[in-house]
């Protein structure tokens, strides 16, 4: 086939789409269900930047999907908009310290999307910071969006001299807004750094099933065609997403995916089947985002899990049915040996608590009390994916030199 038919082809086959673009996890849509108050609260907080006031730092914290990300790049457009009309000297940019993880690069991003046209390639750490200040001090607001904001290896020091740099500056100001799907993050925070980020915090909640369908409903008429999905298809895409932890992200995906798989194979229209489909699909891809960015000790911790649990020697219940549930202890020691592998050092037993219960939160493991068994008192360990799929993620990784 010549490659212009071929295009020709592709573009004229049928399609339940609308604006596929609708329903890919970066679009932000203009009304957000279910965070009035959290909108609110931000909007509440930096309404005084309209008023040519300084503004607190704000820490939002809650699990992924949860809708942190969008409602704040929500609010931020709405204020530059606001701005921009008024004649307001009210900057902002994002940055995902994901892919900016050290106090260097997060300035470093900044001062590069206010100053497009210059280069700062290279310049020292102090340059940066001097000039992003001399920035705010032309009587401009600035306000950084630190997404995944425990991703910064030297947070104390980036969050003291923007602290810092907001207290000296006389004529406009520096405001923070930290994002974190960590919840246990904040905890660990160094007090100083803790009260400058945490001045006004708010927590997201996860969405329950009636929340995820209409967040759903709402997307399903952007994105797709009239009556390309079912009822049944968004019923079953925000209770699986509901069980997932209330995670907005993958009832998202869910209906990206199946959307996809349907057009894939022909389908008139997205149903059950393709949701079912789109599950195994989606799953991994969550997995692999989320070890991704884990640190690598706790990725071994993962690891360690994941291969002492596909090897099925787990914990039998009374009942007889067999839970690949694996005690405290033998899972360190299985780190341990990995480690040693590896030629890595060893964490302590208490930093492998710590990390533990990281991994509860994210959702990668669960864990239990035992109960005073024949061993005492130990945690009971499972995966919360199949762990063939998590070993294979982490070794995906570790090969791409993560
Ligand atoms: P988080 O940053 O908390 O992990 P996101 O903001 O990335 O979550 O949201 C995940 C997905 O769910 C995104 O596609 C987002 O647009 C969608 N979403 C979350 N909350 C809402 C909501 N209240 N209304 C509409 N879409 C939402
Ligand atoms: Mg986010």
């Amino acid at each position: 086939m010549q490659l212009q038919d071929f295009f020709e082809e592709r573009l004229s086959r049928q399609t339940v789409f609308r604006d596929r673009n609708a329903i890919t996890p970066h679009y932000v849509p203009e009304t957000l269900p279910f965070r009035e108050s959290q909108i609110r609260f931000i909007s509440e907080n930096l309404v005084e930047l309209c008023n040519n006031k300084k503004s607190n730092n704000v820490f939002v914290y809650g699990k992924t999907g949860t809708g942190k990300t969008v409602t704040v790049r929500h609010v931020i457009s709405q204020l530059l908009e606001f701005a921009k009309g008024k004649n307001l000297g009210i900057r902002s940019v994002y940055v995902n310290c994901r892919t900016h993880p050290t106090k260097y690069k997060v300035l470093a991003k900044a001062v590069q999307q206010f100053f497009p046209e210059e280069n700062f390639l290279g310049f020292s750490s102090s340059f940066v910071n001097d000039k992003l200040i001399s920035h705010a001090e032309n009587n401009r607001h600035l306000v950084l969006v630190l997404d995944e904001i425990d991703k910064v290896r030297d947070l104390d020091e980036l969050v003291y001299a923007l602290t810092r740099a907001n207290d000296e500056l006389s004529r406009g100001s520096i405001s923070i807004i930290g994002i974190s799907n960590n919840v246990l993050f904040k905890e660990r925070l160094d007090p100083r750094t803790k009260s400058g980020l945490c001045q006004r915090e708010i927590v997201f909640a996860p969405y329950n099933a009636e929340e995820l369908r209409a967040i759903l409903d709402q997307r399903a008429k952007l994105a797709f065609n009239e009556g390309k999905v079912s009822e049944a298809a968004l019923c079953l895409a925000s209770a699986l997403a509901a069980k997932e932890s209330g995670d907005a992200r993958t009832a998202v995906m869910l209906l990206l995916r199946a959307g996809e798989m349907a057009d894939a194979q022909e389908k008139e229209i997205v149903d059950e089947e393709e949701v079912r489909q789109a599950k195994a699909s989606v799953e991994e891809e969550i997995i692999y985002g989320m070890i991704s960015t884990l640190p690598q000790q706790e990725q071994l911790v993962l690891y360690a899990i994941s291969s002492l649990s596909s090897k099925d020697r787990g914990f039998t219940k009374i009942s007889g049915e067999t839970e690949r549930t694996l005690f405290s202890g033998e899972v360190y020691e299985e780190y341990r040996s990995i480690a040693k592998q590896l030629n890595e050092n060893a964490i302590s037993a208490r930093w492998y608590r710590e990390y533990l219960s990281e991994l509860e939160m994210y959702g990668l493991i669960t864990t239990t009390a035992s109960g005073h068994g024949i061993r005492g008192q130990t945690r009971l360990i499972k995966p919360a994916f199949d762990p063939k799929k998590i070993s294979a993620a982490i070794q995906t990784g570790m090969n791409h030199g993560n």
